[in-house]
């Protein structure tokens, strides 16, 4: 089966309203429609959403998703955003799970699936990050982590929606370190995770969803990792902070 590439920018808390309409009028200058057969995704902080939606002004060219959403419909949840607020900004995809909420908001594979239902009851894509830290690499338990964010992640899923999703495998230790895992290594692991969808899943689900790596890619690492069978494309952190080298990635995927 072919999978479309799927690149998305992940721009943390970065990129207010004004420096996001300037981000979007370069890359704009970068890119042309040419690069229909790559998904586009750009992942604001909340507040700058409606900025990035304004510029856009309907053009599909880019997705825009969210970095968390909350498991909870409405209410005293001070602080959460809901799958309605999301769908009315018109978020098609929003990331869940990503290493810096599970470490630094301790967030469980438990409650990421409940955000990931939610998602999905909403018709948003859940962009499901997962990856093991450098210790646990170290200590052998890379399959057992993964593994074991795959099931509970996707616990209670169809194989219908788990063909639809995106994961992200992003090794912790990558992420914003400068450190790439090898090509190799990336494939390794992608095919590992594919092979956890496929059992847990079927077949059908394991040659749909769309796994992206993400880890330090920039401009120079880009086409090496996406050229890996199971790496269907890129989560960017810093390097899509700058038009010209998001641009460049993007290219890369074609
Ligand atoms: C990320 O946080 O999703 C990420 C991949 O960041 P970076 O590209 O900066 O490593």
């Amino acid at each position: 089966m072919s999978r479309t590439p799927i690149i998305a920018a992940n721009w943390k808390m970065n990129m207010g309203p004004k420096e996001a309409k300037d981000f979007l009028a370069a890359l704009k200058n970068e890119l042309s429609c040419e690069c229909k057969a790559v998904d586009k995704v750009i992942v604001p902080p909340f507040v700058t959403i409606p900025a990035v939606m304004d510029t856009l002004n309907g053009c599909t060219c880019l997705g825009v998703g969210a970095q968390d959403v909350s498991d909870r419909d409405n209410g005293a949840f001070t602080g959460e955003i809901s799958t309605t607020m999301l769908n009315e900004l018109g978020c098609k995809y929003v990331v869940v799970g990503h290493s810096e909420r599970r470490q630094y908001h301790g967030e469980t594979n438990a409650y990421i699936n409940r955000k990931i239902k939610k998602a999905l009851a909403a018709g948003i894509t859940p962009i499901y990050c997962i990856g093991e830290t450098l210790a646990q690499r170290e200590a052998g338990e890379l399959e057992t982590v993964l593994s074991t964010q795959v099931v509970e992640g996707l616990e209670g899923l169809t194989p219908e929606q788990v063909g639809g999703l995106v994961i992200a495998y992003e090794p912790v230790w990558a992420i914003g370190t400068g450190k790439t895992a090898s090509a190799a290594d990336a494939q390794a692991a992608h095919a590992f995770i594919r092979s956890v969808v496929e059992k847990t899943f079927g077949a059908e689900a394991a040659a749909a969803v769309r796994l992206q790596y993400g880890g330090s890619v920039k401009p120079a690492n880009a086409k090496e990792l996406m050229s890996q069978p199971d790496i269907d494309g890129a989560l960017v952190g810093g390097a899509a902070l700058k038009a010209d080298s998001f641009a460049a990635i993007i290219k890369a995927a074609l």
